[in-house]
């Protein structure tokens, strides 16, 4: 599969933000952009010299270890900075290039820097059509087996009547994206020279404001209009923005007319979207309507083993059942959960086990909080050690009192949403420090004592198999 600048710097964020804390992630990496891929070499657009700097003496080590698992070892970043000429010209920003191998010693200062010209995508559409997106990879279910066959045979016959446009909704982080795409990348696989542009109504809109600040208008239609086909994503964003959704009408009538194909993703059918001109809505009726469900316990299955062993990683199946029980909202969730599950793997040389699997979704998936809660687990650990739920929530310092205790706390504190002082509440009213010391000192016998985490894995798998 052919990689882009885009698609490897995606995949290096996503490991990226696993390690680093938030604010920084957001202010030092966002807003660095892919610039270029050539062969393993990726160069990286960075806004200010300063900007480099503080991303090479603080995050190297960061940066080099992603880029490389997603290019390999002989993987090469540059940079280029953007230079700010002082004349407030910015449309036509000058960069200089730094280059350096990844194993390199960070560079201190810019040394000879070549500048050259910015260089820009076409001036009406950015179109990218993510070659990620594909229908190999897009696994089969009941969830989405008409919109996926549909899609295919719209990829394989693009400008068919019955089938244009085609337009496909569903929640947030089903598949639409993933799938028009696909639809997209199909049918430049039959014809190299189909142009296929792909954008977000969003996107579209932007840049239709800007041709009309330029006086560009005309421009700008006759550039859509002699394209072959049209994606547009998240087409709910065009409700209430009148001239945009004349300037739509036209485009979508010419391209009709001509055969030639429109794709439009939605985040609900025609007839429900708010502020849409009828006209629109019901020409949007004209083609094939199919929508996207939430995926069920299988397709889930499917989709969590597909995307681990894209990883290249095997893991048991409890774990991927595990995966598959606990995140039941959309695909988006899934591949956050797997991704994380990738990168604290190869960042933390962690297990890639039950355990792990367990601690990401109570991280990320709201919903674990509903799978336990301080009841079923005082009951669990109590029914391991043999003891009563009485003398958890009692006085007693007896060690075969508190062992269990403190287990039931660190287990509270990690499967539930309960705060410190919930938590100190459920033992008999404890406070909160106590169950800061009880969680601590879970955390060193983990570590220390390999029976001691045999035991707590035991515990911690019967309140599974409890909370469905
Ligand atoms: P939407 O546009 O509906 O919000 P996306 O198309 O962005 O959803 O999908 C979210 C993520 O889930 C994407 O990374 C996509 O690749 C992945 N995904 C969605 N559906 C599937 C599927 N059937 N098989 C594999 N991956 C999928
Ligand atoms: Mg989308």
């Amino acid at each position: 599969m052919v990689k882009t600048e885009t698609g490897v710097w995606d995949e290096c964020l996503k490991m990226i933000q696993e390690v680093v804390p938030p604010s920084e992630f957001q202010q030092w990496f966002l807003p660095i952009a892919a610039y270029s891929l050539e062969h393993d070499r990726l160069t990286l657009e960075v806004p200010t010299p300063y900007f480099y700097e503080y991303i090479e003496e603080h995050y190297l080590d960061v940066l080099s270890k992603a880029i490389s698992s997603v290019l390999g070892p002989d993987a090469m970043l540059d940079y280029y900075v953007i230079v700010d000429k002082g004349n407030g010209i910015t449309d036509e920003p000058l960069g200089m290039n730094i280059q350096k191998p990844l194993n390199a010693p960070p560079l201190k200062a810019l040394s000879q820097p070549l500048v050259q010209e910015h260089i820009k995508g076409s001036q009406f559409a950015e179109s990218t059509l993510k070659p990620s997106y594909t229908f190999e990879n897009y696994v089969e279910g009941d969830c989405n087996r008409l919109a996926r066959a549909s899609g295919i045979a719209v990829g394989n016959k693009p400008g068919d009547n019955s089938m244009n446009p085609y337009f496909i909704y569903g929640g947030v982080g089903l598949g639409k994206t993933h799938l028009i795409t696909a639809i997209g990348n199909q049918i430049r696989a039959h014809k190299a020279s189909a142009q296929v542009i792909y954008l977000s109504a969003e996107s579209f809109y932007r840049n239709f404001v800007e041709a009309t600040k330029q006086n560009k208008t005309n421009e700008f239609v006759a550039f859509y209009k002699q394209i072959d086909c049209l994606i547009i994503d998240d087409i709910q964003f065009f409700a209430g923005k009148e001239s945009t959704m004349m300037v739509f009408f036209d485009l979508f009538n010419h391209l009709h007319l001509n055969n030639k194909q429109i794709i439009i993703s939605s985040d609900c059918p025609p007839s429900e979207l708010k502020g849409m001109h009828e006209r629109l809505q019901t020409r949007f009726k004209w083609g094939l309507t199919v929508d996207l469900h939430q995926p069920d316990f299988e397709t889930r299955l499917a989709i969590i083993s597909r995307k681990l062993s894209d990883h290249g990683i095997t893991v048991s199946l409890d774990v991927v059942e595990y995966m598959a029980k606990a995140i039941e909202t959309n695909i988006r969730e899934i591949e956050g959960v797997v991704w994380s599950f990738v990168a604290r793997g190869s960042f933390s040389r962690c297990n890639l086990d039950l355990n792990l699997a367990r601690e990401i979704i109570s991280r990320i998936v709201t919903k674990v909080e509903t799978l336990v809660d301080v009841d079923d687990i005082q009951e669990t650990v109590c029914d391991y050690f043999n003891v009563s739920v009485e003398d958890l929530k009692a006085k007693s310092r007896r060690k075969e009192i508190v062992v269990p205790r403190q287990i039931a706390m660190f287990i509270a504190r990690e499967y539930t949403k309960n705060n410190l002082k919930q938590i100190g509440q459920a033992f008999g009213g404890r406070d909160h420090a106590t169950v800061i010391h009880a969680v601590d000192s879970v955390k060193d016998l983990l570590n220390q004592d390999p029976s001691f985490k045999r035991s707590v894995e035991e515990i911690t798998k019967r309140l599974q198999s409890k909370s469905h």
